[in-house]
């Protein structure tokens, strides 16, 4: 068994190996340890290997499913490994020793998860394949629970943005791609990236001579989705899941967002890493789990074209006009099975007769939904189309409706979910088998008469089947020769027995049950089967169901925040009246406050809003509700204000300065600072920008001036629209020389000595910085605040005696014009002064070489 053991482990490098004995599924050595902890069960051992004992721990076979989806969220993989043939067979093969053949029959990891109880309804699931070709990245990206496919291409330095949009559950790429994007990838063989087998796969797949009529596509996209087919064959064993014709997305397209604004703006998760508290949690009312994974999807991929936004408004104002219309549609939608997921594991043949019911009852559902649409008037474009995907499955729905008994079971070893009179041979096998059982209950009664003992009893159990059993003070009338029953079994206090007659039901039983479960199976199939040859149409229903979902939940969301259409143009223009905050504003009404609306109101003379004030008075919420609101409408959904004209953005950028954001391994100051340096070489004059007290993770004289600096190239380079936080009041000083750059402040007032913190925006420059109100209001110390008025009286003199922090500042030439003296100043040619220049620990050995060789033939 070691050895049997040992060999499918080393096929499973990489996996925990569960092993299937019997009833359980037992895991062995390092893999027993590393489950035993994560599992929190006992950790055993069981003989001997190398002379040591051979650690040990197993799970159930019949709740295996919840083990499996502790250790997947734990970050593993696990080989299934299973019983391939009976211990009959075994026997029969090799003798009474013989060792039960036993084969990997799947790799259960985090992107490939079909099962329901191991998957977020309300989540995508998404594997992601990259592969790179002459300097341009592949990605292939599928949530195998629904078998939708997408294909994109970027550069190489905008992987980490596409990566951060797909927040894939696992991520494969070929042996050896480096790169800091992909860092907890899986590596595979390179060979399984081949863009002609992966061209060659899609269309055999697809039954395409060609993939034409899909889109171009390019080497590396074609290339990755070989990666991703490979590995899904890999992972099923041969099996593939469901995957629909794959879609590509050009990389145009959307609004782009790198991993640090989505984490700054908490889009689908919350600062603390979970759903609570993000703007997909405060938004979502969808009815159905297949509409709030398309909501996830629509937040963490806005558009921007602007007919796509509008057809996507258009929905939503529809239902948002038809309070009537949209709780009817909504009740329905309640019901509605996810016939995406469903579909997946009926595709990937693990799917169950309950998932053919729901697929039954979602087409039934789906039907119903269409009717209802039928009788709304004046319907936009996008939901006619949405509703043509909902017919044409009447065939199909009759099939399973004959078929199917109504509530179907998950498991279909016994059978029984096959509809009465859906098939005469089988109603007929199941006569047989309810008449013997008939029989045998009148038997018991004509025994008990012949015998004279009323506690007779015929049972049944796996071990013996039908049985007589009396208890063992009247056995010995049982026991004569000619009683016509055959001793079985002696229990304590029972005696169990055999007759001709019994036994004959008792075969014409099973022999029926046999036939009926093989019949029964068959139809399985053949339904299967019906599905499988839909697999595209019924994905396309499931997808409209779900956009409408969307749309009937978005104007849910409208109506119970007085929320507005907002319009969207292509100026460079961002004009809100009475903005809020989404999740905050739910925050505050959770206890009872009330969220302050605020206006905001860029254009291209003032596209730089420059926002002081004290610290809590509400900077940082004013920015980001702006920045949610952008993202909301290029989302297609309505939008907390009371009016909202927009100007579509081509990128997205929120940046919070380094104490806020604690990240992992650098410095937070030099996280801050890559952060921003990739907005200061992406932003253009379409993007968006918040930045929130950058500058402020080191010295106030550091800070103040990187935070100068940065202003200044946003308005004079990149010319974005932005808002601005800052905290050093020096900046206001640039209103003097940037003339689309205004200040504005949170307004806070005391009052009674005490700070009262308004949340309220107005014009011009924050007079006070009210850090030693907040302070007070914090708790520190009254000795302590007293001592600090002090010190800052002292400071303040010295301030307004030499002019300050930002003295001489006056005089400093704006940043384009400097930046461009710099540009044009001769090139510093001299060699000691480029070795002065020389950063030499940042170089690799290489570039130190290369360098090197540089300088010989310029010398
Ligand atoms: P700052 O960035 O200026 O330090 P924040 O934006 O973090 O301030 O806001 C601090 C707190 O003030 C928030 O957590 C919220 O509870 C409250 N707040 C902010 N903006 C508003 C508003 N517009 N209306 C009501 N309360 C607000």
């Amino acid at each position: 068994m070691m050895q049997q053991y040992l060999m499918l482990k080393a096929q499973a490098a990489g996996s925990l190996l569960f092993y299937r004995m019997g009833d359980f599924f037992e895991l062995f050595f390092e893999d027993a340890k590393q489950a035993a902890a994560i599992l929190d069960i006992a950790l055993t051992t069981r003989g001997e290997h190398g002379g040591e004992p051979v650690p040990m721990c197993g799970v159930p076979v019949h709740s295996a499913e919840s083990y499996l989806a502790r250790l997947i969220r734990a970050g593993k993989r696990v080989a299934i490994a299973e019983q391939v043939e009976t211990p009959e067979e075994a026997k029969r093969r090799g003798g009474s020793k013989a060792l039960v053949k036993r084969d990997i029959v799947r790799f259960v990891t985090a992107g490939t998860l079909t099962e329901e109880a191991l998957l977020n309804p309300r989540a995508a699931n998404r594997l992601v394949a990259i592969c790179e070709v002459r300097d341009r990245i592949g990605i292939a990206s599928c949530d195998v629970s629904t078998g939708a496919m997408l294909l994109e291409e970027c550069a190489v330095d905008g992987l980490a943005t596409a990566l951060a949009r797909l927040d894939a559950s696992e991520i494969v790429c070929p042996e050896g791609f480096a790169g800091e994007a992909a860092r907890d990838a899986i590596e595979r063989p390179t060979a399984e990236f081949d863009s002609t087998e992966g061209e060659r796969r899609l269309k055999s797949l697809h039954g395409l001579a060609t993939l034409d009529g899909l889109g171009n596509f390019t080497r590396a996209m074609l290339g990755a989705a070989g990666g991703l087919v490979a590995y899904l064959d890999h992972a099923g064993r041969g099996k593939l899941p469901l995957l629909l014709p794959p879609e590509i997305r050009t990389s145009d397209g959307g609004l782009a967002m790198d991993a640090a604004t989505r984490a700054s703006l908490e889009i689908l998760v919350a600062q603390d890493g979970g759903r609570a508290g993000s703007l997909v949690a405060c938004i979502d009312r969808c009815a159905s789990g297949a509409g709030a994974r398309l909501l996830a999807e629509d937040l963490a991929a806005p558009l921007t074209e602007r007919r796509a936004i509008e057809d996507r408004l258009a929905c939503v104002a529809h239902f948002q006009r038809d309070p009537l219309l949209r709780s009817d549609l909504r009740a329905l939608l309640r019901g509605l099975p996810d016939i995406g997921r469903a579909l997946g594991r009926i595709v990937a043949e693990r799917g169950s007769p309950r998932d053919l019911g729901q697929i039954r009852d979602g087409l039934r559902e789906a039907a119903r939904i269409r009717e209802l649409l039928e009788g709304s008037a004046d319907r936009p474009a996008l939901l006619d189309r949405a509703m043509e995907r909902l017919s044409g499955q009447d065939e199909l729905i009759d099939l399973l409706a004959r078929a199917l008994i109504a509530s179907p079971p998950t498991e279909r070893g016994s059978g029984g979910y096959v509809a009465d009179g859906y098939d005469a041979d089988l109603d007929e096998l199941r006569g047989i088998a309810g008449n013997a059982r008939k029989a045998i209950a009148a038997m018991e009664a004509r025994y008990r008469e012949e015998t004279d003992t009323a506690s007779l009893k015929i049972k049944h159990n796996n071990v013996l089947g039908y049985f007589i059993e009396v208890p063992a003070k009247h056995a010995d009338k049982l026991m004569a020769a000619d009683s016509g029953f055959t001793h079985r079994q002696t229990m304590a206090g029972a005696v169990r027995f055999n007759s001709v007659r019994l036994h004959e039901e008792a075969t014409r039983i099973a022999e029926a049950g046999a036939q009926a479960l093989a019949c029964e199976e068959r139809h399985f199939e053949e339904l299967v089967a019906a599905v499988g040859d839909r697999r595209e149409a019924l994905a396309a229903l499931a997808g409209a169901l779900a956009r409408i979902d969307v749309a009937a939940g978005l104007a849910e969301r409208a109506v119970e925040g007085d929320w507005c259409r907002p319009e969207m143009t292509d100026e460079p223009v961002l004009d809100i009246t009475g903005g809020r905050h989404p999740v905050v504003e739910e925050a505050l009404a959770r206890s009872g406050e009330r969220f302050v609306a605020n206006d905001c109101c860029l254009e291209a003379d003032d596209r730089l809003w420059l926002i002081g004030g004290p610290n809590m008075g509400g900077k940082s919420t004013f920015l980001r509700q702006n920045a949610l609101i952008v993202l909301l409408a290029q989302a297609g959904c309505f939008v907390p204000a009371t009016s909202a004209r927009i100007g579509i953005a081509d990128r997205l950028f929120s940046r919070v300065g380094a104490a806020d954001n604690l990240a992992r391994g650098r410095s937070t100051f030099m996280v801050e600072m890559v952060e921003t340096a990739a907005i200061l070489t992406q932003a253009t004059e379409r993007s968006f920008v918040i930045l929130d007290e950058v500058g402020r993770g080191t010295s106030t004289y550091d800070g103040m001036a990187l935070a100068w600096a940065v202003v200044e190239a946003v308005h004079e380079t990149l010319k974005s629209r932005c808002l601005f936080a800052t905290h050093y009041h020096e900046l206001s000083r640039l209103a003097d020389t940037c003339d689309a750059l205004s200040l504005h402040h949170v307004r806070a007032q005391e009052w009674k000595g005490e700070l009262v913190l308004l949340h309220e925006l107005a014009g011009g420059a924050a007079d006070k910085s009210y850090g030693l109100a907040v302070a007070r209001l914090a708790g520190v110390p009254p000795a302590v605040v007293k001592r600090a008025k002090a010190v800052l009286a002292k400071l303040e003199k010295g301030r307004d005696e030499t002019g300050g922090l930002a003295a001489g500042l006056g005089e400093l030439p704006l940043f384009a014009a400097a930046s461009a003296a710099i540009e044009d100043a001769p090139p510093a040619d001299g060699l000691a002064e480029r070795l002065a220049d020389l950063e030499i620990d940042a170089l690799s050995p290489r570039e130190a070489l290369d360098l090197l060789y540089e300088w010989k033939r310029e010398a």
